[in-house]
């Protein structure tokens, strides 16, 4: 029997055609009902004439979701081998507009990837490489260069991290990192039912929407959340002494107008902004 978005046969009958049992170690949990995948793909939006890329594409799910939604072009990057007959199944329905690149996320150099167009990223992804791989995509240089949006599932606790505000226990160098550079929002909540097999947390989607940075050095920036929240409980003229020259944290709170006594947790990000500005101008 056909499934419901395309002509291909149910997901299920893929894993038990090409023996996809799910490895742990590949942080593998499939999501195999089509009308799930097709409303995560929702969330990103118009896909009619745009280029997706899609990191761990595994059976196919998502894959068939984001080019029944009328993706012009898709780049799927998956590890395990086992699943590329699977995806080439997908290419062969779909001619011309499925690449696949078989390989590890974590060491492709995205930008060439794309001559010229923007990419929606689109991807339910690895929990061991999901965080690497989003930082990787926010410190892109220049902003927001290749990347047109992303919508992107995490473990709950990962999602609320991105999304924290300050004064709250989830907030820290990735909520730093993204709200710098995007809009983040919980976009739905997928319950661990939901995949084969279930994790045992809720997994959310991210929708991240590119915006227009407060201008700092991604480097610096990274540099000072990293020593603010690395001390998280120390006040900043504390945590951030290895920054200083001299160790002498007055002169670069001062400038950033901002008082030794605060600690990381409660600084916004238009302040960690300053903060980066002001290492970069004691380096000058
Ligand atoms: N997209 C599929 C879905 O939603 O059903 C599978 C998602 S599963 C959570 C993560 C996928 O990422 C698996 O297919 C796994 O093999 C792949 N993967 C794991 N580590 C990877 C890496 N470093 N590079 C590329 N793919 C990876």
């Amino acid at each position: 029997m056909p499934s419901s978005i395309d002509d291909l046969p149910p997901l299920r009958d893929i894993i038990d055609r090409y023996g996809l049992r799910a490895q742990k170690s590949l942080g593998q949990n499939f999501l195999l009902d089509l009308n799930l995948t097709s409303k995560i793909v929702r969330q990103a939006g118009p896909l009619e004439g745009m280029h997706v890329l899609e990191v761990g594409p595994g059976p196919g799910g998502l894959t068939r979701a984001i080019l029944a939604a009328g993706a012009e072009k898709l780049i799927v990057v998956e590890r395990d081998e086992r699943c590329i007959p699977a995806l080439e199944e997908i290419s062969s329905h779909y001619p011309g507009r499925l690449e696949i690149i078989v390989g590890d996320a974590l060491t492709r150099p995205y930008a060439g990837l794309v001559s010229g167009e923007r990419i929606r990223i689109i991807s339910n992804l690895p929990y061991n490489v999901a965080t690497p791989l989003l930082t990787d995509w926010l410190l892109t240089i220049p902003w927001p260069g290749w990347i047109a949006s992303m919508t992107l599932m995490f473990q709950r606790e990962v999602a609320e991290r991105i999304c924290a505000k300050p004064n709250s226990k989830a907030y820290g160098r990735l909520s730093i990192l993204s709200q710098w550079r995007t809009l983040p929002a919980i976009a739905m909540e997928v319950g661990p039912r939901a995949f084969t097999p279930p994790p045992k947390v809720t997994s959310s989607v991210v929708q991240f929407e590119p915006i227009k940075p407060l201008p700092c050095q991604a480097s610096r920036l990274e540099e000072v959340t990293k020593a603010a929240f690395g001390q998280r409980r120390k006040m900043l003229r504390a945590s951030l002494k290895s920054l200083a020259a001299g160790g002498d944290t007055g002169s670069l709170l001062e400038r950033a107008r901002i008082d030794g006594e605060r600690r990381a947790e409660s600084l916004t990000v238009e302040e960690f902004v300053a903060l980066a500005n002001s290492v970069r101008e004691q380096a000058e």
